[in-house]
């Protein structure tokens, strides 16, 4: 590796998932390198997914056998600058995970380095690799790869491509076990990047002068806040904002947009006459609103009312037969069931074990949910999900059908008829339960949103071996699907309750 010169000595560095950050705005460049305690940490959810991204890059490590991963953790860069250094002059090492490389002032962590001609350092030529989780290559990866295929070449190490690893969603587990030639697809992106590698030079320029700035770039928040990922930074971007701020406006990006134009900061202050949606009508309008045929449409149901909810895993990595990465695998369900007379009784089903539950759990579903009474859901989630178990097992395709028959919606009936100012224009039932059932909520639960509830489970199935915490686990998971089917039900009767009094 070529030796880092004096000239970008004295500049802050930049990395990887600065330069990242810097092509969605230049404020959030200046606040990672210089004030990222300004950023909102990131909520279990978001961990849940960032970890499965580690999973796979760990994995992805396999097929590249006898390759060796640069210890040194990412603090500590003067000692993975020479780790790197001393596996690139080993002829011995045929990959090095985790390589770090500074050039230009920029640090670069490349997930595989595979050596592919060559035995020593100077003659030796190197394939980088980026591996990704995703199911397909996606415009930011190039740019990713692009970025460190330029640090890797300013820093004098011979490259003959660079290439992309992801998750092939094609791929069917079968008895054999993990097949990772086939689990992940690899691709040339060499000529791909290298328009981009021309810009790149002036790009790292511009952002080099913006981390000079005495203070941070004025941006305005909005749009480009949320794309490609959700910047860390909001919270601190939008605080001194109104509470009805423009941009809580929902829907078409577009409108909002146009609004800002005209220099309208709140939605109070849209001007009568402007083309709206019905939700944005609502939000507007910030009353209480019940349709006039709401009681209508709640009395459609039919008793006993069921109230169903799944909990699903997708795993990266199939984990039973015949299942591809990322297919949505239903590994527990709740339902509620409420009587004419009123009277409540649930039931519910959690897989345990490592095997396929898909049989069992729906053997079990199907005699819950009987022949008789609607079956209520909050979103067309629960169809796909009985679609898919109709498709795996044909055998029971016509029971199943016959329940989707039940299905009634209580998401599409509350987007329809109903709406409260504390929905925020959210109809999410995280977004309505507080606001039409004050007295139920998800704050008192260990799980609380439904990627936890996915990483949760799959930590009590194939990681956890102490039976107490798979038993603390299997009743957090218990709970928190409990919650949503007791939620739909005390939703529904609330509703009913507003329909026969103030609202008709
Ligand atoms: S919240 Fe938006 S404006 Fe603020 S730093 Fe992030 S992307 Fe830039």
């Amino acid at each position: 590796m070529k030796p880092e010169g004096h000239l970008f000595s004295h500049m802050p560095r930049l990395s990887k998932s600065r330069y990242l950050g810097g092509l969605q705005c230049d404020k959030r460049l200046y606040l990672e390198t210089h004030a990222p305690n300004l950023a909102t940490p990131p909520d279990e959810a978001t961990r849940a997914i960032l970890d499965m991204g580690t999973e796979i890059g760990v994995l992805a490590r396999s097929r590249f056998p006898g390759g060796v991963l640069v210890e040194a953790g990412y603090r500590q860069t003067q000692l993975a600058l020479e780790q790197t250094s001393s596996l690139l002059a080993d002829p011995t090492v045929p990959s090095i995970f985790e390589a770090a490389v500074l050039a230009c002032g920029v640090l670069v962590r490349v997930d595989i380095l595979e050596r592919v001609s060559g035995d020593s350092a100077a003659g030796s030529t190197w394939r980088l690799i980026e591996v990704k989780s995703s199911s397909r290559k996606k415009d930011l990866h190039l740019q990713d790869i692009a970025l460190q295929t330029y640090v890797l070449q300013q820093a004098g190490i011979g490259l003959a491509g660079s290439a992309l690893m992801h998750v092939n969603t094609q791929y069917a587990l079968d008895s054999a076990g993990v097949d990772l030639a086939q689990l992940f697809t690899l691709h040339d992106v060499t000529e791909e990047i290298a328009p981009r590698l021309i810009e790149l030079p002036e790009q790292l320029e511009g952002m080099r002068g913006i981390l000079e700035r005495p203070e941070a770039p004025i941006v305005e928040p909005g749009a480009h806040c949320h794309a490609p990922h959700e910047c860390p930074f909001w919270a601190h971007c939008t605080k001194d904002k109104p509470a009805r701020w423009i941009f809580h406006l929902p829907g078409q990006t577009r409108t909002i947009q146009g609004l800002r134009e005209q220099g309208i900061e709140t939605i109070d202050a849209i001007p009568q006459g402007t083309k709206l949606s019905r939700v944005q009508e609502l939000v507007r309008a910030n009353e209480e609103w019940c349709g006039a045929k709401l009681p209508h449409a709640l009395r459609q149901v039919r008793y006993p009312v069921h109230h169903l909810d799944f909990e699903t895993i997708m795993p990266a990595v199939p984990r039973f037969h015949g299942t591809r990465p990322y297919q949505v695998i239903p590994v527990q369900w709740s339902n509620h069931i409420e009587y004419e007379n009123g009277n409540i009784l649930h039931q519910d089903y959690l897989a345990f074990g490592t095997s396929d539950p898909r049989e069992e759990l729906l053997a079990r579903l199907l005699e819950s949910l009987g022949t008789e009474g609607t079956i209520c859901v909050y979103s067309q989630y629960e169809r796909s999900v009985l679609g898919a178990l109709a498709d795996e097992f044909p055998e029971r395709r016509a029971d199943i059908r016959a329940v989707q028959k039940r299905l009634w919606d209580l998401f599409e009936v509350i987007q329809a008829h109903y709406y409260h100012p504390a929905f925020g224009g959210s109809y999410s039932i995280k977004s309505v339960l507080p606001a039409v059932v004050p007295s139920l909520s998800y704050t008192d639960l260990e799980i609380q949103g439904g990627a936890v509830a996915a990483r949760e489970y799959f930590r009590m199935a194939f990681e956890v071996s102490d039976w107490v915490e798979q038993a603390r686990i299997a009743d957090a998971l218990r709970a928190y699907c409990a919650r949503d089917t007791l939620a739909m039900l005390e939703l529904r009767r609330s509703l009913l309750q507003k329909a026969e009094g103030r609202c008709t």
